[in-house]
């Protein structure tokens, strides 16, 4: 088994239960909402992935 998980694949967190979520999974709803809690501000989260390197 190969599967891989792109990088760059947008991803969205839940405002209210902090909770997150693909913006596959948000797009196959009605709403543009959380589809744990139905909360519908999201703030877009980069990358969260454990070998993201931060050179600052
Ligand atoms: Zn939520």
């Amino acid at each position: 088994m190969n599967i891989r998980v792109p990088s760059t694949e947008i991803k969205y967190r839940c405002l209210r239960c902090g909770r997150i979520s693909t913006a596959k999974a948000i797009s196959s709803q009605v709403r543009f909402q959380c589809p744990h809690c139905g909360f519908s501000i999201l703030e877009k989260v980069r990358r969260e992935f454990a070998n993201e390197v931060i050179a600052r």
